[in-house]
């Protein structure tokens, strides 16, 4: 067992001022139970709580970590970025740069307004459709999480489902009223929607990996695109999670569906708050100054952020991703067999470099079937995960991460504590 007095003295302290002792829900283990780890530090695929416990990091702050902690070029531009200044309310020469490098790997991408997180995106981007089309119904799906934002958090996946929360209060009626939300996968839904209603936007996760990883079935994407065409809608993709995650353009890069807005984040900050909606030109161009759409932000573009997430993107080259890949691969693969040997019914699903590990032996193709797993199981794999020196996401609804610092030492720490955990699911069953 670890020692964990530290975090938890941090926690009893934390719980007195802020609500749950956290600043976001699932870091509070409210679903597992056990003490929450404060992390004091990370070196490459690990990380070190405040008690001296060093983990493998497989959620990788869910996702930006892409080329694991401290990476020298992130810390070295960073560290340069600072030694000149943090903000300043101006434009800068580093949100042009970033701004340049989203365009060049994502086609469907002509203009593109950075913000400072996930949630302003998407928030920002359904904005801009509803400007721009003159209609107010959102189409979204059960199960994918776009941000907190208060029209798009009915069924929003693994935050809410961790919390078995159908909806949350302070989202009045009249916001979720425009919003329509359909079953994953369900295209006859979709075309229902559409015969029932004018429709301003389909927002959609690229690849959905907020409620576990859930893959779009083939053609998915590209006949959401085909209905929004001919309905005079917009297609807005959510790549906050997979964008330059699992691939140089994100999913866009394995199924290019030509989106007319697609939001951004995670990867693209490089740890630092950095994110980002685009699309394009002749929809951008209704975005203020430029057009009637208003959209602002006093740090968005901040240079730290900018410099860590240009960093970022130029240091995943070929190779990297290659190594995200493999040792996504390599994970997986190892999580699966110690799971069957020791007999726990599961399901690993992949689509990329993404995957998840459902506990039941179904196949989940939808939000409702990935409710049916078998959350006690996972529960006790995580905490024996957790005491071995493996720090995996504190909820079964949400994907592993990986980085490309993911060496064979740290894959080894990782095979060697499976099969334990393994039994303490099988016994937890
Ligand atoms: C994380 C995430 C968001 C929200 O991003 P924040 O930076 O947490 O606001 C939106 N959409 C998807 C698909 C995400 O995974």
């Amino acid at each position: 067992m670890s020692r964990t007095q530290n975090s938890e003295t941090l926690f009893v302290r934390a719980r007195q001022i802020v609500p749950g002792g956290v600043n976001s829900p699932v870091r509070a283990f409210n679903s597992v139970g056990g003490t929450p780890r404060f992390m004091a530090s990370g070196q490459g695929p690990y990380i070190t709580d405040v008690d001296g416990n060093r983990y493998v990091d497989l959620v990788c702050s869910w996702g930006p970590m892409i080329l694991g902690h401290r990476h020298p070029a992130v810390v070295e531009a960073v560290e340069r970025a600072v030694a000149s200044g943090f903000s300043y309310g101006t434009a800068t020469q580093g949100e042009v740069e970033l701004a340049e490098e989203i365009v060049a790997r994502v086609a469907p991408v002509e203009k593109v307004r950075l913000v400072s997180s996930g949630t302003e995106a998407t928030m920002s981007a359904v904005r801009l459709a509803r400007g721009f089309t003159g209609r107010s119904k959102v189409i979204k799906f059960a199960g994918c999480y776009h941000g907190h934002v208060d029209a798009l958090l009915a069924a929003a996946g693994s935050g809410v489902a961790t919390f078995g929360l159908p909806d949350t209060p302070g989202v009045t009626g009249a916001s979720a009223a425009d919003t329509i939300v359909l079953p994953y996968n369900d295209l006859a839904a979709v075309e229902a929607a559409f015969g029932a209603a004018e429709i301003a936007c389909v927002i959609t996760e690229a690849c959905p990996a907020n409620m576990g990883v859930v893959p779009p079935r083939d053609g998915f994407n590209a006949r959401l695109r085909e209905l929004c065409t001919a309905h005079g809608a917009l297609l807005i993709v959510d790549e906050v999670l997979t964008g330059f995650r699992v691939s140089a353009a994100g999913w866009y890069g394995l199924d290019p569906v030509d989106a007319d807005l697609m939001t951004f984040g995670k990867v693209m900050g490089g740890g630092l708050p950095a994110a980002a909606f685009g699309g394009r030109a002749d929809v951008m161009a209704n975005l203020a100054p430029e057009g009637p759409v208003y959209q602002a932000g006093t740090l968005s573009g901040n240079p730290l952020a900018c410099a860590a997430g240009l960093a970022t993107l130029r240091a995943l080259d070929a190779d990297a991703y290659a190594r995200v890949d493999a040792a996504a691969l390599k994970v997986g693969e190892l999580a699966s067999e110690a799971l069957a040997k020791a007999g726990v019914p599961h399901r690993l699903q992949r689509a990329g470099s993404l995957f998840s590990i459902f506990f039941t032996d179904a196949e989940v193709t939808s939000f409702d079937e990935a409710k049916t797993q078998n959350t006690a199981a996972f529960t006790a794999f995580f905490h024996s995960m957790l005491d071995q020196g493996v720090y995996l996401p504190p909820s079964a609804y949400e994907a592993w991460f990986l980085s490309s610092a993911h060496d064979d030492e740290a894959i080894g720490r990782v095979a060697e504590a499976l099969p334990a955990a393994a039994e303490a699911a099988a016994a937890a069953l």
